[in-house]
């Protein structure tokens, strides 16, 4: 699914004569380099401020610890996820409300959202999934109408604009109070280890949120609040550092590498290619494919049988996993989730693939299609 051998080895110089000073200068942990990255993501994503930790999954909670929530309160997200969004919601005592995706964006759906807001709803998570903004402007309205909070999850979505109603553009995960990360290695900006960060234009969330990560401090052994222990290390942040330099360009690869999957297929009835939004661009975390009618464990195993590793995400939604409590949740108010689940398949999506992989890739699907509907 990824390449990051290949990768690894067109910018080896840069990333070597990184990490060896981070080596010979010792300083581990907190060093220039993770300021230096801080500063830099600042100005990438023009955001007031960026707080390293050390995965996706902490910048999510830390942001949710940040905003003095009371146990039960109440976080709406989506069905169609990866677990970590809904796992901190459970973790903090609050109570995950999860509502159904659109069919067209695999993103959270307004009315769906709507209808969700209680009296107790406090936060709206977004999750920017397979690289596509959702819709912000209609989120950040229902957010200002209810007085509720927005945190996006753009952990599979950095380095995607959003463009507002008014024409301003803006950084995945820069428009809500809080946007939050991960550079876990296969993610678009990926380290070679685990890794994440929280953005914030707000100042007075971003002094809490930088004091939640290092204990709760606020002066030098002075505990302000409950806090974690959550940092970047400065390994991490000199290859991060080096690989944001390419950031763009390998965005630029993955939407190749997408159009000429779209274009393959575009004239293919069985096989519905991903929507790009309007108001997004598509950064290609995964490229995601729906095939109505066909077995995808069958086609992921044909797949993997000619050499293509094709996966499903997700193959389950969350309101159906035990540790969330299906008997909480109506099976059929997830309608979309429930079907995509059963039709979609991502297909390899990495910076490295040729047109000679990528024709390989559709003829081996082709073929599994010709034999199978
Ligand atoms: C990867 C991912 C996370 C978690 O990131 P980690 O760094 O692995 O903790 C959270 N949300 C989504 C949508 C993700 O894809």
């Amino acid at each position: 699914m990824v390449d990051l051998v290949t990768q690894y080895e067109k910018i080896k110089p840069e990333v070597d004569q990184n990490t060896q000073h981070v080596f010979q200068t010792a300083q581990f942990i907190n060093g220039p380099e993770v300021k230096d990255l801080q500063t830099e993501l600042e100005s990438y994503l023009n955001v007031k401020h960026v707080i390293p930790c050390a995965n996706g999954t902490d910048a999510l909670q830390i942001a949710l610890m940040a905003l003095d929530l009371q146990p039960e309160d109440e976080v709406i997200t989506s069905d169609f996820t990866f677990a970590a969004t809904v796992e901190v919601v459970g973790l903090l005592k609050f109570k995950p409300v999860l509502v159904d995706v659109d069919a067209d964006t695999f993103n959270i759906s307004l009315e769906a959202i709507e209808k969700a807001i209680t009296p107790r709803t406090k936060v709206i998570i977004p999750v920017h999934l397979f690289g596509q903004c959702a819709d912000m402007d209609a989120i950040m309205a229902l957010a200002k109408k209810h007085n509720l909070y927005v945190v996006e999850d753009t952990a599979q979505a950095i380095g995607s604009i959003y463009t507002s109603k008014d024409g301003s553009k803006h950084a995945a995960g820069t428009i809500g109070n809080i946007g939050t990360t991960s550079f876990f290695p296969s993610k678009n900006l990926g380290c070679y280890g685990d890794g994440g960060a929280i953005f914030t234009n707000d100042d007075h969330l971003a002094q809490v949120m930088r004091s939640i990560v290092n204990h709760g401090m606020g002066k030098r052994y002075y505990y302000d609040r409950l806090g974690v222990n959550s940092r970047l290390d400065s390994v991490q942040a000199a290859v991060l550092r080096i690989k944001l330099r390419h950031l763009d360009e390998y965005t630029a690869a993955r939407q190749k590498a997408a159009a000429f999957y779209s274009n393959y297929f575009s004239n293919d009835a069985r096989v519905e290619t991903p929507v790009i939004a309007s108001y997004s661009t598509h950064v290609f975390h995964q490229y995601t494919l729906k095939i109505k009618g066909i077995d995808q464990y069958a086609c992921q195993d044909y797949m993997q049988a000619h050499e293509v590793p094709a996966m499903i995400y997700y193959p389950m939604p969350i309101h159906t996993q035990e540790a969330y409590g299906p008997e909480n949740f109506n099976h059929e108010d997830f309608a979309v989730t429930n079907e995509l689940c059963t039709s979609v398949i991502s297909l390899p999506m990495h910076t490295e693939l040729d047109e000679e992989q990528l024709t390989y890739i559709c003829q081996t699907l082709e073929s599994f299609l010709n034999q199978a509907v």
